[in-house]
């Protein structure tokens, strides 16, 4: 059913096209011509200008041709670096760069696997309900396009993202993250002449790390401070400690909770430090910027997106494990944008990595699934 030698060229053509993070014009240029070529019609928003990047989200409409609810696919165009003059490599079945490179199947695999699907469709003239596929900007800048992307210009209510490694896997859960900059301000004061007129942020910041939960919490809770930074010499009193930090939950609530906790180790240890400077009394203070990173994402198990890759894959014989993800992808902004999206694994590998690879019998069999899962939509 799937065009191996299609699929294939397909996939090295885009390889070789550069869509480093805001850098997706040309992948975009492609992208127009090939689904416009395919029947489909395609449109952009305007948030290039805002986030950075020289394009916008794309968005392509193929009408139905029979009835029924209309299904979004959602993937990124651009590539994490290094990603400047990317040669894809053919040998022995597997994709991998010339090995300067990423290889850019994260995300190209999945927009391979939608092109061929799309190809096959109109080959064998399968019939299939109303078809919206969105191809967002700056996905590996934290979900920059999707976030700026008005979700009022879908039809669909549920779908389909391609874009996590192994085959034959379905996201169906990952958590919402908070993301958490912590500055605390004391008191400067020379450290050896007169220490008691300082306030030590550094010491505050001790104490607090010390009661804050951190690490994983529950089954589906984990927090981290990552970063560090203060103090100027060791011989002045630091007045400034910065924590940067973030903390992750599938459960909102606890997410919450677990976040609360850790300002509030803060917020403890700087109430309680003050010095008396010249009759004045000076207290520690601290400055938050809390950010939601993305929500969490949660699409029941008996839910029918879920459902039908299930039995698309079975019908293939390919049984799909379902399970939850620990990261954060485009598909918590849809959901969180009230449409049911789990996400589809493309058989990208090593991503990331100069050392990224794909096979090829890995995108086909990504293909296939596509096709008999739009089939039964
Ligand atoms: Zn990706």
């Amino acid at each position: 059913m799937i065009n191996e030698q299609r699929i294939c060229n397909e996939f090295a053509r885009q390889a070789a096209i550069d869509s480093p993070s805001y850098k997706e014009a040309d992948m975009a240029a492609y992208l127009t011509g090939r689904f416009e070529e395919l029947g489909g019609s395609v449109e952009f928003d305007t948030v290039g200008a805002k986030i950075g990047s020289n394009s916008n989200n794309m968005l392509v409409r193929f009408a139905g041709t029979k009835a029924g609810e209309p299904l979004l696919l959602a993937v990124h165009m651009d590539t994490v670096g290094p990603a400047e003059n990317v040669q894809p490599v053919l040998k022995d079945g597997i994709f991998t760069s010339a090995g300067d490179t990423v290889l850019g199947g994260d995300d190209k695999a999945g927009i391979a696997a939608i092109i061929e699907a799309l190809e096959v469709l109109k080959e064998q003239n399968i019939e299939h309900v109303p078809l919206e596929i969105v191809v967002t900007i700056c996905e590996e800048k934290g979900l920059l396009g999707a976030k700026a992307l008005d979700c009022s210009r879908f039809k669909a209510r549920h779908g389909i993202a391609l874009d996590t490694t192994g085959t034959d896997i379905v996201i169906n859960r990952a958590p919402a993250a908070n993301h958490l900059v912590i500055d605390i301000f004391g008191l400067e004061a020379h450290a050896g002449v007169c220490p008691e007129q300082g306030i030590s942020a550094i010491q505050i910041a001790g104490r607090a790390l010390a009661r804050m939960p951190l690490g994983r919490i529950d089954e589906e809770t984990t927090a981290n401070i990552g970063t560090i930074h203060g103090g100027n010499a060791t011989n002045i009193v630091p007045n400034r400690v910065s924590l940067r930090g973030e903390a992750r939950s599938h459960d909102p609530n606890k997410l919450r909770e677990v976040t609360e906790l850790i300002v509030s180790a803060v917020e403890e240890g700087g109430d309680k430090a003050l010095v008396v400077v010249k009759g004045e009394t000076r207290r520690a203070s601290m400055a938050l910027e809390l950010t939601e990173e993305f929500p969490a994402m949660c699409v029941p198990e008996d839910a029918p997106i879920v459902q039908l890759i299930r039995e698309a894959g079975e019908a293939l014989g390919r049984p799909q494990e379902i399970r939850a993800a620990g990261g954060g992808s485009d598909a918590n902004i849809f959901n969180g944008n009230g449409i049911a999206m789990v996400i589809m694994a493309t058989g990208m590998d090593r991503v990331h990595t100069i050392n990224e690879q794909l096979a090829v019998v890995d995108l086909v069999k990504t293909a296939g699934l596509l096709v008999e899962t739009i089939r039964r939509a």
